[in-house]
């Protein structure tokens, strides 16, 4: 599924993120920096250790910040490490530290001259944030960056199951992306 914004086009693709062509892959990292399971540990792994060396370098990020490395292994140039929040039930500030994290995302990418994102969905695994939820907020700050940043050529989020990739669907039916 794709959608135009401006001159971006914002894509929903079921894969895995690792294996992207974008400039640049997000990671839904922790505060560590240090590696964990998911799509961190997936990311990693295709990586190699030279991820893993330059994370150590970078001491760490905040929840609903984002940092860069370079992609070493990986097809993408650069990975954006970002750190969503842990969804303890519904609230605003977990949702706009969510928000942030797309966010800071993008903010970065743009700084480096980035034109390609490739993002998973930030905090839908381990940190427990139903897809449901997590979607829209997704979808609005993306599409909302993208009208304000037309220099980012291209966003695809990559759903790894078809669950995701529905939820997204369905989210991006309802949002206003106008908004
Ligand atoms: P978090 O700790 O932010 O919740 P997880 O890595 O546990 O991060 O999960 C985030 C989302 O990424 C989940 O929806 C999970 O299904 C998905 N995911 C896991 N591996 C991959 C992958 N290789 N590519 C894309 N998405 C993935």
């Amino acid at each position: 599924m794709e959608l135009t914004i401006g001159s971006s086009v914002l894509e929903l693709v079921q894969g895995d993120v690792t294996q992207q062509d974008t400039e640049a892959i997000v990671n839904a990292a922790n505060r560590s920096l240090l590696g964990g399971g998911g799509v961190d540990g997936a990311i990693h792994r295709a990586a190699g250790p030279e991820l893993l060396a330059e994370c150590r370098t970078l001491g760490g990020c905040e929840t609903g910040n984002a940092v860069i490395t370079r992609g070493y292994r990986l097809k993408a140039e650069y990975v954006i490490h970002t750190v969503g929040p842990v969804y303890r039930g519904s609230n605003p500030r977990t949702e706009r530290l969510l928000e942030s994290a797309y966010k800071r995302s993008m903010e970065v990418a743009r700084a480096k001259g980035i034109r390609s994102v490739a993002f998973p969905s930030i905090s839908t695994g381990v940190y427990g944030y139903p897809l449901k939820e997590a979607a829209p907020v997704a979808l609005r700050t993306v599409a909302k960056f993208l009208r304000e940043h037309p220099e980012i050529e291209r966003v695809c989020f990559v759903l790894r199951s078809e669950r995701a990739l529905r939820a997204f669907e369905e989210a991006l039916g309802k949002v206003d992306l106008a908004e």
